[in-house]
């Protein structure tokens, strides 16, 4: 790994704050400023970052997972699989054994208890992650196929599979669920996206409380700064977070990234707060 590269999450305690414009600017600006950037997508139930970043997507590899296959003429039908299964993922019947897919974590377990190795491990494929390049960004991102639940091993894969690169932004989930803190842990800095709204404190609560958990540093980023009250700005003071950045609202900003235009060439000020801001993480990780 480069020496000194960082490591940057970008996340939030829900969703609609602006989470993916504010990763996908700081990526870009970055990487304009000469630095080697990667941004990988791990909110990939919804993955939203190449809209703004239109990467030319040069490789696309699916993500599997291992489930039990059962081999009837084997089986006596013990129940041990069953038994051991924390997800209900595998059911023993008088005369059949159930798999269901969905439901399975992939653990291994029936398949290491099955006393007559009546049990294989076969793939099957739950998502994709497509790779390419955007704005002059590295581009990653995870998609979990429709109706999957499981995203945390999409997540692991694009983290394993991660470029060497000066900085990656890391676009995390909404929420504070297991596949955020996937997204987020092993990290060097979070950023928690949030607007001054009730509901947005309420989420930043819940995120300040899971990277503390995760004993990760992190700074706060308000957006649409002027269009609630300041209970956010109140509770960052008491909590002694630093709020990092203040984005007021501006129709014309809010309807570019409706249709997916970098607002960094549309704002100078804000290429110029994202800069400052980068380069604050920068000394407070250097300082850690
Ligand atoms: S543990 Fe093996 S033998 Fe027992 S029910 Fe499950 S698959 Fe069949
Ligand atoms: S692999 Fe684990 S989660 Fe899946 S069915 Fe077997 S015991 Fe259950």
């Amino acid at each position: 790994m480069k020496a000194n590269a960082l490591h940057i999450a970008v996340a939030s305690g829900k969703g609609g704050t602006g989470k993916t414009t504010l990763a996908t600017c700081l990526a870009a600006v970055l990487a304009k400023r000469g630095k080697s950037v990667a941004y990988l997508d791990c909110d990939v139930e919804e993955p939203n970052g190449h809209i703004f970043l239109k990467p030319q997507i040069s490789k696309t590899t699916e993500v599997e997972v291992l489930i039990p296959k059962v081999d009837l003429d084997k089986c006596t039908f013990c129940g041990e699989c069953a038994k051991i299964c924390e997800f209900n993922a595998i059911a023993v019947l008088l005369d059949k054994v159930m798999v269901f897919p969905s439901l399975c974590h992939s653990c291994g377990g029936c398949f290491h208890i099955c006393p007559e190795r009546a049990i294989t491990e076969i793939p099957r494929p739950i998502g994709t992650i497509a790779d390419g390049i955007g704005m002059g960004v590295r581009f990653i991102e995870g998609r979990l196929n429709i109706g999957e639940a499981m995203a945390p091993p999409v997540t692991t894969r694009i983290k394993h599979n991660m470029p060497d690169m000066d900085v990656t932004i890391i676009d995390a989930p909404p929420g504070t669920s297991c596949p955020v803190i996937e997204a987020v842990r092993d990290t060097d800095f979070v950023v928690l996206v949030t607007e001054p709204t009730p509901f947005g404190l309420n989420d930043l609560q819940l995120a300040v409380g899971m990277v503390r958990s995760l004993q990760l540093p992190f700074g706060v980023v308000i957006n649409r700064s002027d269009l609630g009250d300041d209970r956010v700005v109140k509770y960052c003071a008491d909590e002694k977070v630093d709020v990092m950045m203040q984005i007021p609202f501006n129709r014309a900003l809010a309807e570019s990234y409706a249709v997916g235009k970098m607002i960094d060439g549309l704002a100078p000020e804000l290429t110029d707060d994202l800069t400052h801001m980068y380069d604050t993480i920068e000394s407070r990780v250097a300082h850690d």
